[in-house]
This record gives structure tokens, sequence and C-alpha cells, in this order.
């Protein structure tokens, strides 16, 4: 039986994955037959809470305890599935009465959803809502055609989340790490120590995005009042428990690893630029045909194109020294940017770039040698070629002498700042495509 939720939180607190934990307690007259999951849907929507996740945990009776995943108050372990429960009624009420004891739901932007389910729904829906905007009729249509137990709150948008949440079967996937802190904690200053981040982040070798080695600042402790301390993100969840000794200072009151789209890039489908539409996210190939240029805030634009049209691309502040990166290309560059489509002007919100192909650039030197009589031409004008003031013979602008200018760019792949990555986005260091020409800047 699995139970979904989604848009349990606010900016100003909570976490939809604490109220996993505390599902998981509520339960625990059933054994847990998976991982809990976090599922991150599109980071483009407008109406997102923050960051966009909802959570799914799995419940039956099982035979024999697997392995440890947590501690909430009290060992968690996965176990071997022996026998289905059938969803009843009064789990609909048991799930209600925590989403209504945690969720945020005095605040306008929280929505929640929850569903209980015996099967996953098709997996398209997932793939629309995490690439797209999924239309609520589409769902109530589903949750109306299957045996769902369902609540919505205020708008009920949490169901399309937690429906979405609920149908991901995980190709690629990560695992996070989350510890919680103690209630009398929430809202004040976490108490962590840089360098056992540090210390961890180069000891776990299947741990990624935990510690921006660019801005250098820690990435594992929210900024937010919610009940998180930190939480640590890899490909292996037994590695992952490591992180609970090393890193010192406030001790997590609960801890539980979630399995999570998180540093996949399922959101990303490759476009054409006239395909690229508003509050979806797209890769697309094409060519700079315009200098990037510095606007108010610090941000940069350039206006790229492929055979379809032309769109102009955006890195923003928060994406820190990539913007440095980007500042040099220059028109006729090949490329290739991965990220979110913005409307009006329609934008594309650069996450990830990779150089198919640098354009050579060029600075004249010194203007030509007179052929006939060996004296510095002199310039008659801009792009006017050249004329020897001596015996008047004249040279072509192309004649001048010059020097290629280092781009101090690759053809390789390039990436935001850890701290400006998306949930979903694909760090270099797990990327294939990327992998063999990137190197990991620390
Ligand atoms: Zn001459």
């Amino acid at each position: 039986m699995f139970i979904a939720v989604d848009d349990t939180d606010s900016r100003e607190g909570m976490c939809t994955t604490f109220l996993a934990t505390e599902l998981i307690r509520e339960f625990d007259d059933f054994d847990l037959l998976d991982y809990p999951r976090l599922v991150r849907l599109n980071p483009n929507v407008p109406w997102k809470t923050r960051g966009n996740g909802a959570i799914v945990i799995t419940i039956g009776y099982g035979k024999r305890k697997n392995r440890k995943i947590g501690n909430l108050q009290g060992e968690v372990y996965i176990h071997e599935e022996d026998t289905e429960i059938p969803k009843k009624r009064e789990f609909l009420e048991r799930v209600k009465r925590k989403v209504e004891q945690w969720a945020e739901l005095d605040n306008d932007n929280t929505n929640p959803g929850l569903i209980i389910a015996d099967e996953r729904p098709s997996e398209r829906f997932y793939r629309k809502a995490v690439r797209d905007v999924v239309d609520f009729e589409m769902v109530q249509k589903e949750l109306d055609r299957g045996s769902y137990l369902y609540k919505g709150y205020d708008d009920r948008r949490g169901l399309v989340g937690a429906l979405s949440a609920l149908a991901w079967r995980p190709g690629d996937f990560t695992y996070e790490l989350l510890t919680y802190r103690k209630k009398d904690r929430w809202g004040k200053e976490r108490e962590l120590n840089e360098k056992d981040i540090i210390n961890m982040d180069g000891a776990l070798k299947k741990a990624f995005d935990n510690y921006d080695h660019e801005e250098k600042e820690q990435a594992i402790a929210p900024n937010s009042p919610c009940p998180v301390l930190y939480g640590v993100r890899g490909e292996d969840p037994d590695e992952l428990k490591q992180a609970l000794k090393m890193i010192d200072g406030e001790k997590p009151e609960r801890w539980l690893i979630f399995l999570t789209n998180q540093a996949t890039d399922d959101h990303i489908q490759e476009k054409k630029i006239s395909e690229a539409s508003p509050w979806t996210s797209a890769k697309i190939g094409g060519k700079v045909i315009s200098e990037p240029r510095i606007i108010e805030g610090g941000h940069i634009l350039f206006e790229m194109e492929d055979v379809t049209g032309k769109i102009t691309a955006a890195a923003y502040e928060p994406t820190k020294g990539f913007r440095e990166v980007v500042k040099k290309l220059i028109s006729g560059d090949k490329i290739e940017l991965w990220g979110g489509i913005r409307k009006d002007p329609k934008t594309l919100n650069i996450e990830k770039m990779r150089i198919l192909g640098l354009e050579e650039k060029v600075e004249k030197v010194s203007n030509p040698e007179c052929p006939d009589c060996g004296k510095r031409m002199s310039s008659m004008g801009t792009n006017a070629g050249y004329r020897c003031k001596r015996c008047r013979t004249k040279a072509k602008e192309k004649e001048a002498e010059r020097k290629k200018i280092e781009r101090g760019l690759e053809e390789t792949c390039y990436e935001v700042p850890v701290s400006a990555r998306r949930h979903l986005s694909k760090p270099l260091t797990r990327d294939n495509t990327c992998r063999s020409t990137s190197r990991r800047s620390s």
C-alpha cells in the first residue's frame, strides 16, 4: 500500500519530508517495504512552494528486515514483503490527522494533497509533472477512475504532485540522507562545523553537491526555518550513513534515507528553440549570435539561434562564477544549453552548458608592412584597408598582422555552482555525456 503526500510546506517552515518521518512513525503497526521516496517535480511551475517535492511511503507486512535506513527515535528498516495490506478508509483518517497536524494549512500557497493507493498510476503522470504542467482535470479523472482514497485541501493542487510522485518508476535515481532537528531548535541557527562538511565531502566518494567549492560554502543545510538539519546526497545509501558520524555539532533528533529523482535531469527534454514552451525545461543546441551583455543586477544575457528560431539565454546573478564562463562566449560559438524556459520574454535560464565548437577570436597586432618599400602602412578607416604614406601602395584589411586570442574556454561542459543548482539537475560528476571531458573544480 502506498501513501503519497504533496505540498504541505511553505517558505516559512515545515518540509514535506518531515511528514514522511511522521507517517512512518504513525504506521509502525506495519512494516516499511521500500525506501521512502522524495520526488521532485517541474521546478519551473510558477506556483511551486519551495522545492516542489512530494513524498511516497510503501507499507505492508514484511517477513525479514533487509536494511537499516533511518532512526526516528526507533530504528527504521526496509523489509522484504510478506503480504500486502489492502487500503482501508481508516488509513485515510490516520494520514489526514498527520497532515492536518503538520501542514502549513494557513498558508495560501500551501495546498496539500494525499493519496492512498494499492497500485501505481501510469508513469505518464510522472513524466508530464516533472517536465511540464499537469492539467488538474487529468488528475481528477484518474482519481475518479482508480480505486484511490484521497483528500485535497484548499485548491487541491497537492493531489497533482501526490499522484505524479506515486507514478514515478526510478530509471535513474539517487539517495538523500535527511536529518531533522529537535523541535525546540526549529527556526534557530544551525550549529554545524563547515570543516566537517568539507571533510565529509572529500571522504564520501559517491556523494555529491554537499559543498560548493566555487563559492566556498556548505550546501547541506537549508537556510529556511524548516525542521531539516541537513541533507546529504549521493549514489550509495550505505555510504551516506557515514555522514552521521562525520558531521559534528548539533545532533539530529531523527534521520531517514530517501530514494529520489534528484540529480537525474528527468525534467529536461531535447527541444528545438521554437518548440521550447514556457514553464518547461529543455536541452537546446544552437549558435551564439550576440556578445553576452551584463544587465542591472549582474545578470548576463545573450542570444542563441537554431534552424527554428532564436532565444535569449540567461545566467542570473545567483549563478556567480558561472557567469564568468558565459561572458567569454562570442558570436559563432556552437553550444548546447540545459535550462528552464521563462515566459515574456522567452528566456532560457541556464543550468548547464556544453561547448561544441569555439569560434576563432583574433585581434589585430599591427598594420601591414608595405610590400614595396617596407614602411608600416596607415589605416584608411574601419575595415577600409591600408595605404602606404610613402609610395601609395594599397593593402586589404585582411593583410594586417593578427594574432589568435586565447578564449579561456574549452570544448567541454560547464555548470552552475552547487549553490545555484536545481534539485533535478544532474551534476557533471554524474553525467556520462560530459564526464570524459569535464573537470571537477575544487
Ligand atoms: Zn611603400
